[in-house]
């Protein structure tokens, strides 16, 4: 369980990230979902631990990792990475891309490769290089690299728009699937209310650098906080 207590960031004095506080529960999908700019990625950035927080603590498990003088390294925090440019290693192979951030003995290594590219459809391709995939397949490699150490909470910045949208629907539920089966978290970041109700158990929607509205998708869809959030989700259908 990830807990973010009234983490605020100021830039030039302006806070972009404004008394946020959230939790992402084991085994859910929480959205953080919001217009451009209004504070998503810097969000996500502070919980993973390339970004300070100005005021307010971060917790895993009960345990301390931001705040009040403490500011664990982003690899120790137990928390995994993706963004929109999930660029694989180009002089690696696919086995060895996901075997990067992994210790112990290389066939201990080797069985836990094989066992997230069996998970992703993608054993075949071991000794491929990355420019040898699509981009759906380079995808699917990223997040099996990115599950390798087992990361309990995985946080994703947009990990889809870079798709082109006849491939994203069956990525996202196939990451989704993946993600589950391995029983790690989710925080999504993602301005497309669609891609929110499709896959979130939870959204946090995000204004001007504030949460001001949280719950199921349902509920969020058909009791919108205020006219400015019905607006933003008139789109979905
Ligand atoms: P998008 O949907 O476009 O990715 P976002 O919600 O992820 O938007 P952020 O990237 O978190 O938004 O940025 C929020 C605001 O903070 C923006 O106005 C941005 O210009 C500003 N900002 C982000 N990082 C910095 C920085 N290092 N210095 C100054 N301003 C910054
Ligand atoms: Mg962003």
């Amino acid at each position: 369980r990830l807990e973010i207590t009234n983490i605020t960031r100021r830039f030039g004095g302006r806070p972009v990230v404004d008394d946020v506080s959230l939790a992402v529960m084991p085994g859910q999908v929480t959205c953080l979902l919001g217009p451009s700019g209004c504070g998503k990625s810097t969000t996500l950035r502070i919980i993973a631990g390339v970004e300070r927080a100005d005021e307010g603590e971060i917790r895993m498990d009960g345990k301390l990792i931001a705040g009040g003088g403490v500011l664990v390294p982003p690899e120790a925090r137990g928390t995994g990475l993706m963004f929109q440019d999930f660029a694989l290693f180009p002089h690696l192979s696919v086995g060895d891309n996901v075997a990067f951030g992994l210790s112990g003995t290389r066939t201990e290594k080797r069985l836990r490769v094989r066992e997230l590219l069996e998970k992703v459809g993608l054993h075949r391709y071991v000794d491929n290089f990355p420019h040898e995939l699509s981009g759906g397949e380079q995808q699917r490699v990223a997040l099996a690299r990115a599950l390798a150490p087992r990361p309990k909470i995985m946080l994703m910045d947009e990990p889809f728009s870079g798709l082109d949208n006849r491939l994203r629907d069956g990525i996202r539920d196939e990451t989704l699937a993946v993600l589950k089966d391995e029983g790690t978290a989710v925080l999504l970041v993602t301005h497309e209310p669609e891609e929110a109700m499709r896959m979130a158990d939870e959204i946090a929607l995000m204004r001007r650098g504030r949460i001001v509205q949280r719950g199921a998708p349902y509920n969020i869809y058909n009791a919108p906080v205020d006219r400015e959030a019905a607006a933003f989700f008139s789109d979905v259908n």
